[in-house]
């Protein structure tokens, strides 16, 4: 264990120069699905925050964290460069086998922009948008769709606002729930689709319900990357897609603009699946939803109390800082972090979630809750939903028939939040 302390200590000096040396041949390449020879593996042995980190930060790709094991997506090179450095590494598969094996049989045509087969339950970005429409035109004075922006490809970013008195702006806490950052995290549509579901359909018949709807402005984004959840089921068949569609892509929850890049919680490579991009909000996906915060800014003062951003996958709740492993820093008091604290293990009673600090995981930098927070005091969490563990890739894309029970799990944790929001 000292060893490795030692190598990290090394490598994080040398500003990962230790492991970008021994990388860069393969790193240097455009990730793509046909990027040879990726490995799925368990990395055991990071304890710490700081060896998570230095995992994260040597450009695999974190699939999920769990109880000190961490499975991760490699390249050989970088497998190498983490067991050169005192990891050990269990190959559980083969990145472009295990996601043939999981979309099933034979790819459907590349012009069909469906899930494989067995999994159309989900909702395509075509699907989502028609489901919104139609709640909006059966619940006229409850619902109401609209647009933040327009992703890099054109895609409509669609937002549905659910209150009473829809049309008006009233003086409600307005509680925002943003989904699909990450390209392949497709039950989290499903999860922002579900909280429309249950506060329009639920209205006249359940009282908790409407009580809710009543005394706030609920705002649901169900996907914020839709180009790279679409480019991720082209052709019928699952990708393992991160980032948006940009170029090589960028991971938009590196793109946020506090702390941007600052603490080697993201990547400076274009490769890398935590690009965090040439600049803070170079994504028009990060732009125009952070334009959107931006403008709920009325008479000088942020409507938007509280907000949750759901991920996939490792069963967490987790809560800013991500970018430094203090619980205090500046414009976060003892206080302020104590109510993440309280509030965030509430929610964890509810949905059996791990609830922690982002950065006790390991660090990022340029993430939306570091932004929501530091620059609106916006009460803003990130949940990694199912599940728990393993499964490597499939972690992403668990089959259809847990969308009802797991996205519902979650009904009470949501309600915690808009309680909270007052
Ligand atoms: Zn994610």
């Amino acid at each position: 264990m000292l060893t490795r302390r030692v190598l990290i200590a090394v490598a994080a000096m040398a500003g990962g120069a230790l492991l970008a040396t021994t990388a860069s041949p393969v790193t240097a390449q455009p990730q793509t699905e046909t990027a040879p020879d990726r490995g799925v593996y368990t990395v055991l042995g990071a304890d710490d925050t700081a060896e998570r980190t230095a995992v994260a930060g040597s450009g695999v790709d974190v699939l999920g964290t769990r109880d000190g094991a961490m499975t991760v997506v490699a390249s050989p090179a970088q497998a190498s460069s983490l067991r050169a450095i005192g990891f050990s590494l269990d190959q559980i598969g083969d990145f472009d086998a295990m996601l043939a094996e999981r979309s099933g049989g034979q790819p459907r045509s590349a012009a069909i922009d469906e899930f494989p087969a067995g999994d159309e339950k989900y909702h395509t970005y075509a699907e989502m948008t028609a489901e919104l429409q139609a709640t909006a035109r059966d619940h006229a004075s409850l619902a109401r769709v609209s647009s933040v922006g327009r992703s890099y490809e054109g895609r409509e970013l669609r937002l549905i606002k659910i209150s009473d008195n829809v049309a008006t702006d009233e003086n409600e806490p307005e509680v925002l729930f943003t989904c699909n950052q990450h390209a392949r995290e497709h039950l989290t549509t499903e999860m922002c689709l579900r909280i429309v579901q249950r506060f329009t359909d639920g209205y006249d018949t359940d009282p908790a319900i409407k009580q809710l709807v009543d005394t706030r402005e609920i705002l649901v984004l169900p996907s914020v990357n839709p180009d790279g959840s679409e480019y991720d089921i082209s052709g019928g068949r699952y990708k393992g897609w991160r980032k948006n569609r940009q170029g090589q892509g960028t991971d938009p929850n590196r793109n946020w603009g506090y702390k941007w890049g600052c603490c080697g919680g993201s990547s400076g490579s274009p490769s890398s699946e935590t690009y965090r991009g040439p600049s803070a909000f170079s994504a028009p996906e990060t732009r125009a939803v952070s334009n959107y915060v931006n403008s709920r800014v009325v008479g000088g003062r942020q409507q938007i109390t509280a907000h949750i951003d759901f991920h996939t996958y490792s069963e967490l709740v987790l809560w800013p800082y991500g970018y430094t492993y203090n619980d205090t820093a500046p414009g976060m008091t003892q206080t302020e972090a104590r109510r993440f604290q309280d509030v965030g293990r509430q929610i964890a009673r509810s949905n059996g979630y791990t609830p922690q600090q982002s950065s006790d995981l390991y660090v990022t930098d340029g993430s939306v809750n570091d932004w929501m927070w530091a620059q609106h005091k916006i009460l803003s969490y990130t949940f990694e939903m199912y599940p728990r563990s393993g499964g490597g890739l499939s972690g992403f894309y668990p089959p259809d028939e847990v969308i009802p029970r797991e996205t519902a799990r979650n009904d009470a944790a949501v309600d915690t939040l808009l309680r909270a929001a007052g």
